[in-house]
């Protein structure tokens, strides 16, 4: 079993690998990835793992994402300290983590999955972020009314296609980042900015492949 420092390490030589090869841009972003370690995000046999750019299993068959994605959504949600933030698909609760590391300040996450949510919630607990990263249980893809309108909502698994009510929840100037396409594995990732006017811009920024969003306005479960 690796210890800590040795797993500190791996995880700092993968940071710098991202930053290298251009895929983590912004000091911020690289900062909060070095500040929240993925080990500290999975299951103990996985942890010395983690720092491999590929996704790793978690509880109920779901996945954490690979850190190469992660970071990429990271820098196209242009995410600044203050702004309010729902993400969509909590998982192992490291995404939000990190949110909650760029926004300073406090984050909601709704996952549809009660063991997720226990899990993430222990998880965010031991890395010192569970009073700021608030996760919920439900169906995300109808949003979360209560604390709208979002500056940024951050979706991490993939949809059939938009959900109205994430849109209806972002503020004029916000954004909406969500992978559509098909129910397993390919899918575009949209950036989807709400004008000042209330329209709609989209903009597609590539191949991804996440986990199907299961729910009232995503795929049958
Ligand atoms: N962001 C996560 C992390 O940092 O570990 C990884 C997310 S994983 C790729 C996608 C997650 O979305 C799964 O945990 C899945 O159960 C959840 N999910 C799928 N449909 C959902 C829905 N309608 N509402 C909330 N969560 C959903």
């Amino acid at each position: 079993m690796l210890s800590e420092e040795e797993l500190r390490e791996r995880w700092g030589r993968l940071v710098e690998e991202l930053s290298a090869e251009g895929v983590v841009k912004s000091a911020a972003v690289r900062d909060a990835l070095l500040n929240v370690p993925r080990y500290l995000f999975v299951e103990e046999r996985y942890r010395g793992y983690a720092h491999v750019d590929e996704p790793l299993p978690i509880p109920a068959g779901q996945t954490i994402s690979a850190p190469h994605m992660v970071a990429i959504m990271l820098e196209l949600a242009e995410l600044e300290p203050g702004m309010n933030v729902l993400e969509v698909g909590t998982g192992s609760g490291w995404n939000a983590a990190l949110i909650s590391e760029l926004v300073k300040g406090d984050v909601y996450t709704i996952e549809r999955i009660p063991e997720l949510v226990r899990f993430a919630r222990g998880n965010l607990r031991r890395a010192g972020c569970g009073d700021r990263v608030h996760v919920l249980l439900g169906d995300g893809t109808k949003g979360f009314p209560p604390r709208a309108p979002y500056d940024r909502i951050i979706v991490t698994a993939g949809a059939p296609r938009i959900p109205d009510p994430l849109i209806e929840q972002l503020k004029p100037g916000g954004k909406l980042l969500i992978p559509v396409g098909s129910y397993h594995l390919w899918q575009d990732l949209y950036v989807i900015t709400k004008t000042g006017s209330g329209k709609v811009r989209k903009r597609r920024w590539g191949g991804v492949a996440f986990v199907p969003l299961i729910g009232e306005h995503g795929w049958e479960g």
